[in-house]
């Protein structure tokens, strides 16, 4: 019913455009072929040209790691959605490193998820709580005030592209993944959101789980019934086991 998203968030690497452009071909020389599931890399903005050029038109999609919601103006540094036209096909949105160091507010991910829609690309909203916010017994709250947020700005879920990506932030680079059993949890919290929302759409939304899978883990959490792909930082730079997390997710 969901096809799987694996998505590749390369952060800030790799430092040149060749060595972007040969890991990209690596990703789509090992990514399975059909459509069992939708793989994606995010390289920094500055190689998105780079790497869509040299992944071509078919295969595997190539996402931003961030944008604005304005199409332009005076925002330095900024990039526009209409600038990741013909780039990408997807945009992460929300992503706790931005949120943790540029100020990217619950406010600020509902206008962009909302401006990626408008503009056709798919939003992966990124949601998740801190550790304190997990030892406070709070991450309930937190996923909820996060999600509605994202989608406050939407109005419904069907042919939205959307895709939401549960991150707990503690799990992020740190090698200590969410267990299965938890994960699931939330995301199915996230789910029962969705259906809230948007009854007859929200069976439509993958829901990731992101946060130190690798090639190891990622088949358990694919077996969960709400967990419907990954967004992959570290293991995404490793083809070899970023192929073994595709391959757990296409045959999921
Ligand atoms: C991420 O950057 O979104 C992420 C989940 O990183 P890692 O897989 O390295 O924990």
């Amino acid at each position: 019913m969901r096809t799987p998203v694996v998505a590749g968030n390369w952060k800030m690497n790799p430092p040149t455009a060749a060595e972007a452009v040969e890991l990209a071909r690596a990703v789509a020389a090992s990514a399975p072929a059909g459509d069992q599931v939708t793989t994606v890399v995010c390289p920094p903005t500055v190689w998105l040209s780079a790497v869509r050029e040299a992944l071509g038109a078919d295969g595997v999609a190539v996402g931003a790691q961030t944008m604005h919601f304005e199409e332009k103006g005076a925002f330095t540094g900024e990039t526009s959605p209409l600038m990741l036209a013909g780039l990408a096909s997807f945009v992460i949105i929300g992503h706790s490193e931005r949120r943790q160091y540029d100020g990217e507010t619950d406010e600020r991910v509902g206008r962009k998820v909302a401006s990626a829609v408008a503009h056709r690309l798919r939003p992966i909203a990124a949601v998740g709580e801190r550790a304190e916010e997990r030892a406070a017994g709070a991450t309930a709250s937190v996923i909820d005030r996060q999600v509605r947020a994202a989608l406050a700005n939407l109005d419904g879920l069907g042919g939205t592209g959307l895709v939401i990506a549960y991150e707990p932030v503690w799990a992020i680079g740190t090698g200590d993944a969410a267990t299965a059993a938890d994960a699931q949890e939330v995301c199915g919290q996230i789910r029962a959101i969705l259906r809230e929302l948007d009854p007859e759409a929200a069976d439509e939304v993958p829901i990731q789980y992101g946060g130190s899978v690798t090639a190891e883990n990622a088949a358990e959490l694919f077996a969960q019934p709400d967990i419907d792909g990954a967004l992959v930082g570290g293991a995404s730079l490793k083809p070899e086991q970023f192929e073994t997390i595709l391959r757990a997710a296409a045959g999921a």
